[in-house]
């Protein structure tokens, strides 16, 4: 077994704290990674507190995963010692059924492994990336350029798959107007790629103070959305939006700025169902729709895009024995846009 050390939660109700334990030896097709970077995302908070009623303890948050190969599988044919790679969400799926064969991981019937707080087809509790190492197939593994800052790549791996995938999936580009539903770590992410896919770009926000950093990230336009008068003549003008609040909030004031047969996307996933008036879909045939990450491939896209584009999150580096601290500050909303743990830092 490889030994390994992190910071995981012991209860929902106690905080991260150091904690040692084992990894499996590499198998034919695994990957052994050091970990550089790892992303807090919002989803770790929700995991590690049980607010989604799932979690098995003890918990080592963190699926916004860079690192560096330290060895392979007899298999292994995509990575070499040395080559910087990400881990994401999901580290496992069955790979036979129809969303596996059309690379869509993510929707896998059989159910996803997931980076953290799953049981593995070992039998063996899984353990994210708030820690020094981690051991995955390959076919979950990511090729990362060196070109991009690895710290600013790390959120990729979450929320700018989360946001790319589905700006794809609705072909967002040149000619379209589309919405980007708050401006945290997934809205930031939504709002670069939209602007770089050529589309024009409307940012919603509740708050005046991100007007001028929503202009800087790619928005061409800003809305309040706290402002009556200011939504209602966005009304019937959009080609899609993406909602990234994982906050309970009413989407009916969205739904009814949508073009007919045009489709709301919601990827931040609050813990109460929403209330909908039916009327906002039916008098213009509107889709209400969800999206999850992206499949392997499509993450691969992505991550080659940014490469392309020199497009990365906007974070804020921690170390890791702050992370408690950062929890409370990103349900402040008190992050640009996200926190990521340098994981050097687990050694002093
Ligand atoms: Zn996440
Ligand atoms: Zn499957």
């Amino acid at each position: 077994m490889i030994q390994s050390h992190g910071y995981a939660a012991q209860q929902s109700n106690t905080p991260l704290a150091p904690f040692s334990f084992t990894r499996r030896d590499p198998k034919d097709r695994d990957v052994v990674i050091e970990i550089e970077y790892c992303g807090v995302c919002h989803s770790d908070i929700h995991s590690t507190r049980n607010e989604w009623h799932n979690a098995i303890y003890p918990m080592v948050p963190g699926h916004e995963v860079i690192g560096r190969v330290t060895a392979v599988g007899s298999q292994v044919s995509r990575f070499k010692v040395g080559q910087r790679v990400g881990v994401g969400v999901i580290i496992d799926s069955c790979r036979t059924c129809p969303s596996c064969r059309n690379d869509e991981e993510q929707y896998c019937e059989a159910g996803t492994t997931l980076t953290y707080g799953a049981y593995d087809r070992y039998g063996a509790l899984t353990q994210g990336g708030y820690s020094g190492n981690i051991v995955a197939d390959e076919h979950f593994v990511h090729s990362v350029s060196t070109k991009l800052d690895p710290a600013g790549v790390a959120p990729l791996l979450c929320a700018g798959i989360t946001t790319y995938s589905p700006l794809r999936h609705w072909n967002v580009g040149p000619g379209k107007r589309v919405g980007i539903v708050g401006l945290g770590g997934l809205g930031h992410m939504g709002l670069k790629f939209a602007h770089s896919f050529g589309a024009h770009v409307v940012q919603f926000t509740t708050s005046e103070s991100k007007v001028a950093d929503a202009k800087r990230l790619g928005a061409d336009e800003v809305v309040i959305s706290k402002n009556e008068a200011a939504m209602k003549k966005e009304a019937n003008s959009f080609d899609f939006i993406l909602d990234t609040v994982s906050a309970p909030h009413d989407l009916n004031a969205y739904l009814s700025l949508l073009k007919r047969d045009a489709a709301y996307c919601q990827v931040g996933l609050p813990d109460r169902p929403p209330v909908i008036n039916m009327g906002n879909l039916l008098m213009k045939r509107r889709s209400l729709s969800g999206s999850i990450i992206g499949g392997m491939a499509e993450t691969q896209e992505m991550l080659d895009y940014c490469a392309e584009h020199n497009i990365v999150s906007d974070i804020e580096i921690i170390p890791i024995q702050k992370i408690n601290e950062a929890f409370e500050r990103v349900l402040k909303a008190d992050v640009k846009y996200r926190f990521v743990i340098d994981m050097a830092s687990l050694k002093q």
